[in-house]
């Protein structure tokens, strides 16, 4: 078999790809699209990317900003849901295009972070010149192993002396290792700092309040859904159906455009009913 990326799905379209998201299945793409925010300004769609539904969004992050970036339309902070963000693509982001790509990365899965008082990797000073790490007890690693993930991406494995950590009098809060010392994993020199840097913004009142503004994007989908049958495409192959798709962002761009004019202004985030007996008066 060949791998699954390649398996044709439609005996009317070779192109056409499985896709998964929750709930919905489907066979055929998926659309990115991206617009600007600023209060007051019609809010346009800058950049349109079709790519086979089998893809995972992450993989057309750097596809996205190299393209607004060609076209002068280069934001200094992208917005973008939780799938197109990792380690990797804000650091790229950052030192191929100075744009500061903004979204929920994901938290530490380790216990040490889900227990309060207990030491996760954020405690750690790692001093990547000497490659050593020092623990909150101020004890240095022993030992620093670059490897490769299950993904293939680069991390370094630091380990602290187990003599050292079987002694201390703090190791229920460190490691449940009953004859080894602490073990890290942590990802390269760059992508580990870039990560904490965004694990720490994200707990702020200024990110929840910028992130905001991501949301009107879930209106332009359903804008382009409604109006112009989006979630359908009419042709077959991928370049047809990303034509189809640029011809619905220019028609919302002119509509958006003309009720700007006009003074029309947004709409705003619909809630349930329920929601709204909650919000204030
Ligand atoms: S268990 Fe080891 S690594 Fe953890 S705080 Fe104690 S000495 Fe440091």
């Amino acid at each position: 078999m060949p791998p699954v990326r390649q398996w044709i799905r439609s005996p009317f379209d070779p192109e056409a790809r499985y896709g998964r998201k929750r709930d919905i299945h489907w066979v055929g793409y998926k659309v990115h699209l991206t617009e600007t925010c600023d209060e007051e300004k019609p809010h346009l769609i800058t950049q349109v990317e079709t790519r086979p539904a089998i893809e995972q969004d992450n993989e057309a992050t750097a596809e996205i900003q190299e393209e607004l970036v060609k076209n002068q339309l280069a934001p200094s902070q992208h917005l973008v849901d939780a799938g197109y963000v990792s380690a990797k693509l804000i650091l790229d982001s950052q030192e191929k295009h100075a744009i500061d790509l903004i979204g929920p990365v994901h938290v530490d899965p380790s216990w040490q972070s889900r227990t309060p008082g207990a030491f996760d990797a954020s405690q750690f000073q790692v001093d990547w010149q000497a490659q050593l790490a020092t623990c909150p007890q101020g004890q240095q690693s022993n030992g620093w192993y670059p490897q490769k993930d299950s993904q293939g991406e680069p991390v370094v494995r630091i380990t602290f002396d187990p003599k050292t950590c079987l002694a201390c009098p703090v190791r229920s809060q460190c490691s449940k290792a009953k004859n080894t010392g602490r073990t890290l994993v942590l990802r390269a020199e760059g992508r580990h700092q870039a990560l904490q840097v965004a694990r720490e913004r994200q707990q702020t009142d200024d990110f929840k309040s910028l992130y905001r503004k991501r949301s009107g994007i879930e209106g332009t989908l359903s804008q382009g859904i409604r109006s112009s049958d989006l979630r359908r495409t009419r042709y077959v192959g991928q370049a047809k159906t990303h034509l189809q798709n640029v011809a619905i962002a220019v028609a919302t761009n002119i509509k958006r455009l003309i009720d700007w004019l006009n003074e029309i202004p947004l709409a705003s985030t619909r809630h349930s009913r329920f929601t709204l007996l909650l919000l204030p008066a």
